[in-house]
């Protein structure tokens, strides 16, 4: 580490002191001008050597981020189809019909899952945030379209809903009210009505939420929405591809679709328990008239005239073909199959880490869980089964806002034949994790150690820092941080 070059002092006014950060830079990349050029196979060499330190995504030993099917002809059908797509753009459909009648098809796949009827519309996208970031700028222009452009339109989320409805309306000038949590860790249906008003452009639901898996109130919130003639948004991007399976396997799933009257739009994405690559995600709206103001057109240039339904413009198609290829293959048995053993998984590592001590959060109807503990330090325990080859998520929560620490599980089919030799590793590791946690009040963050990768190693004392500043200084310190170290 170079501690010459760079010092980042963070001192917002009003603030704790001793929250005053350092930061040193560091320096990682070997590559500083443009390459000479190499042989194929030297190049492909090297891409291999980077990968030294990252996790294997379908060895099952991730419980977040990767959604594998656990199947590897799953993995060779994508991938065939990906290559087959890789190169034809999504900018411009008359030039590939294909991929118009692809995005078509898919949507209705998604669209019949959900309840949707004939005049349910959508678009696929690259991504969660995508989807939303859309249904967003669909909301706040018919919003504008009704009440006028003077005012910042609002949308009111549960605390748990995703931060990329927070980036998104960074993006679009909107502006979020965050929403208590009840007891059962649901959005707080009398706070969001109480946060309702004249500028309200959105409601958000989540079906399930990422931190905790548990299914919003889609009904009580439909309610308020139909009461207020307001846009309902269910953000199913986790549970579109896995709670409809749940349900017909006896599992309670409530309602939570186009079943539900006051839903205007829902995100489900692909790449997430769809078991597709990433990339691949899908907006639905109720009717087309809802979608209008997401598609942006452009003919007062010299160029072509352009036509987007999505925030991205060229991107490859290789992530769609792959999603229908997919979703063609395992087709509805397949999946309630796949959910089946996921559910197994995800029973048996309830079971096993309640017995072993640690306490479960709500009561997920999802795939997605979290436990927390008063005994142990949550955050030892990911950096021990990380020692072990596991990747589990700390999940820092917040001191300020109530939020507890965590670890987060993202349950998949593949984990049913490893949750075993997990529970024994857990077991094995966590007498070692009876401990308390660090006291944060007076943290140099210039002590951290960083690896051969430029990223800190020190991941326990980070997630407690987090847990413990208030979430305004983590934001900003976080900003400079990988503005002026990681990315660099
Ligand atoms: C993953 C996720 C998103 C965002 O999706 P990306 O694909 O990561 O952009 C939104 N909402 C929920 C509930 C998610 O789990």
């Amino acid at each position: 580490m170079d501690s010459s070059s760079v010092d980042i002092v963070l001192n917002k006014g009003g603030h704790n002191k001793s929250f005053e950060v350092k930061i040193y830079r560091i320096h990682t990349t070997k590559i500083m001008s443009f390459p000479n050029g190499s042989d194929a196979e030297g190049v492909l060499k090297r891409l291999e050597d980077y990968a030294k330190n990252d996790f294997e995504p379908h060895s099952r030993r991730m419980w977040g981020h990767i959604y594998y099917a656990g199947l590897k002809d799953v993995v060779e059908l994508a991938r065939k189809a990906y290559l087959m797509y890789m190169d034809k753009t999504m900018l411009d459909f008359t030039c590939f019909p294909s991929l118009l009648r692809m995005e078509r098809e898919v949507v209705r796949m998604a669209s019949s899952l959900l309840n949707g009827d004939e005049e349910v519309v959508g678009n696929f996208t690259y991504g969660g945030t995508e989807s939303i970031m859309l249904a967003l700028k669909a909301a706040r222009e018919k919003f504008r379209k009704e009440e006028g452009g003077n005012v910042v339109p609002e949308i009111v989320l549960p605390a748990t809903a995703h931060p990329a409805f927070w980036k998104s309306a960074e993006y679009l000038g909107m502006r979020c009210l965050r929403a208590k949590l009840d007891d059962e860790l649901r959005a707080d249906v009398e706070t969001v009505k109480e946060l309702v008003g004249d500028k309200t452009a959105m409601i958000v639901g989540s079906a399930p939420n990422y931190p905790f898996g548990v299914v919003d109130d889609i009904k009580a919130l439909s309610d308020i929405a139909v009461d207020g003639k307001l846009w309902l948004h269910v953000d199913a991007c986790l549970g579109g591809f896995h709670l409809p399976f749940f349900r017909e396997l006896g599992e309670k799933i409530p309602d939570f679709d186009f079943s539900v009257e006051g839903v205007h739009s829902i995100s489900a994405d692909f790449h997430k328990y769809g078991l597709s690559p990433r990339g691949a995600s899908v907006i639905l709206y109720r009717n087309a008239k809802l979608r209008e103001g997401q598609i942006f057109v452009m003919a007062s240039w010299p160029g072509y005239p352009l036509v987007n339904t999505a925030v991205l413009s060229t991107r490859s198609a290789g992530t769609l073909a792959a999603a229908w290829a997919v979703m063609s293959y395992l087709g509805f048995d397949g999946y309630l199959k796949l959910a089946k053993k996921t559910l197994y998984a995800k029973k048996r590592l309830i079971d096993g880490l309640t017995e072993l001590g640690l306490e479960l959060l709500g009561s997920p109807e999802g795939a997605v869980l979290a436990f927390t503990s008063e005994r142990h330090n949550l955050f030892k325990v990911s950096t021990l089964m990380a020692e072990k080859g596991w990747y589990v998520q700390s999940q820092p929560g917040s001191k300020k806002l109530g939020f507890p620490r965590s670890l987060h599980f993202s349950v998949i089919p593949g984990h049913a034949e490893v949750v075993d030799e997990f529970l024994e590793d857990m077991r094995e590791v966590l007498p070692e994790c009876e401990c308390s946690y660090p006291e944060m009040s007076s943290f140099d963050v210039s002590k951290l150690k960083f690896g051969e990768d430029g990223l800190p190693e020190d991941s326990e004392l980070i997630s407690e820092l987090i847990h413990s500043m208030p979430p305004e200084i983590v934001e900003s310190v976080f900003k400079q941080f990988i503005n002026e170290l990681i990315f660099r």
